[in-house]
């Protein structure tokens, strides 16, 4: 079996060694060409409870990593999340058939998990002693998790004031080494990026390619999920571009291996204070120019410099994708529709539902198409944000579907009033 890192820009090929980057600069990609699977052999590991098939990730092992061994492994027994739809999504958008894959149901709250455990896992494989990321929150959570189950040192680099109290809260409970760095996420990316080079510690942001082919099975659970038959749109929220790229790679490798027969649309949602990337496709632009002070209340995509951007853009070329952009507005309004269908999300994942409702209203996504929008990260990891929208306060913003607590005093007669 071959196995190696390629570089997208030189095309230089290295040996699956400890290496996150080409020498050129350019961004690494797994390739593992010799892999044959069918629906079958997947479709038979459903049944199976056990370790490792029981995770939503090494259940599509061979895909993902096919190198490494089951004691090698750290699992949560991530992924197997839920896929919900509701008649309030469904008029809000404008579209019949929209369903929401809920990522923030795994173990750490968001799909950073899907990527980590393959990070951490290849960590292992290497012999690494510690890992590090910079983070607007969920991969440091997520790293946090796995290097303590792994028992390795975990370095996390975070913007300072800039991360959601649910996320810094992980971070530190799980015990890795958190710097507060005065910056934003732009800054915290290009030092933790130096200090693993110095320190000898492995970097697991998402420039690291055993992230992205972790990442890939959300799309390989949610076709299985789907009996393998694709559907017209996937939408989902855009900061680093990560995740574009590992739908776009596990889509194409699908395709290749017959597991479905279509390539479903990808629509890339961008916040608009933090839309580098829209930017760069609406002006058919061929290199991306960052954006200098990104900013949007979904801090999980507030990032200027996407460090995916080449790999994203050719997956969006490639599956005749589409990149949108959302007010922080269209955000918080999404966010409260799909909280208040029982379902609930962290304010980035709102835009996937935002930048439909968009694009439906623009006419590029037909009301009769099937959609399935990505939730990235779970109510609870900013609630914050979600009370200041119900309560008003926060600026720049008008709830549409606010529902403010009301204030009784302690008598039943005074509060019958109230219902
Ligand atoms: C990381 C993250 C994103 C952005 O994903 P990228 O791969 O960086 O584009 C979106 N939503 C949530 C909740 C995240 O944690
Ligand atoms: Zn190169």
């Amino acid at each position: 079996m071959t196995v190696s890192l390629l570089c997208i820009d030189c095309g230089r090929a290295y040996k699956p060694e400890r290496r996150w980057q080409c020498e050129c600069g350019g961004l690494l990609e797994v390739s593992a060409p010799d892999i044959r699977i069918s629906r079958r052999d997947l479709d038979s590991r459903l049944a199976d409870r056990t370790f490792p098939f029981s995770s939503g990730v090494w259940r599509y092992r061979e895909l993902i990593h096919p190198l490494i061994a089951d004691d090698q492994i750290i699992s949560r027994e991530e992924g197997n999340t839920a896929i919900y739809s509701h008649r309030k999504i469904a008029e809000y958008a404008g579209v019949d058939d929209i369903r929401m894959k809920h990522e923030g149901q795994n173990p750490t709250g968001s799909f950073k998990d899907r990527g980590m455990t393959v990070g951490v896992s290849e960590a292992v494989r290497l012999g690494c002693t510690a890992v590090g990321c910079a983070s607007t929150g969920n991969t440091s959570a997520s790293l946090a998790s796995y290097a303590a189950r792994a028992g390795l040192k975990a370095l996390v680099f975070i913007p300072s004031g800039e991360i959601a109290y649910g996320k810094l809260s992980q971070s530190l409970a799980y015990g890795a080494r958190t710097i507060q760095i005065k910056g934003n996420f732009d800054d915290s990316m290009a030092l933790i990026m130096q200090a693993c080079e110095k320190n000898d510690v492995y970097l697991l942001n998402s420039i690291n390619p055993w992230r992205i082919e972790g990442q890939k099975a959300i799309a390989f659970e949610l076709l299985q999920q789907l009996g393998w038959q694709s559907p017209d749109w996937i939408a989902l929220p855009a900061g680093n571009l990560g995740n574009t790229s590992a739908m776009g790679k596990a889509i194409a490798e699908m395709k290749s291996l017959n597991l479905i027969e279509k390539i479903p649309r990808i629509a890339s949602v961008q916040a608009s204070g933090a839309s580098p990337f829209y930017r760069m496709w609406k002006n058919g632009s061929s290199v991306l120019s960052a954006a200098e002070h990104p900013d949007t209340i979904a801090t999980a995509i507030k990032i200027g410099n996407p460090v995916s951007w080449k790999r994203a853009m050719n997956v969006i070329k490639g599956c005749n994708g589409v990149v949108e952009e959302v007010t922080d507005q269209e955000i918080m309004d999404a966010k409260a529709v799909i909280d208040a269908s029982g379902i609930g999300c962290e304010p980035a994942s709102a835009a996937s539902l935002a930048g439909v409702r968009k694009l439906r209203a623009s006419g590029v996504i037909k009301r009769d198409e099937r959609v399935v929008c990505i939730l990235t990260g779970n109510m609870l990891k900013d609630p914050t944000a979600t009370v200041n929208y119900h309560t008003n306060k926060l600026e720049g913003i008008r709830p549409a579907f606010a529902n403010p607590p009301v204030a009784a005093g302690a008598d039943l007669e005074g509060i019958m009033r109230l219902l």
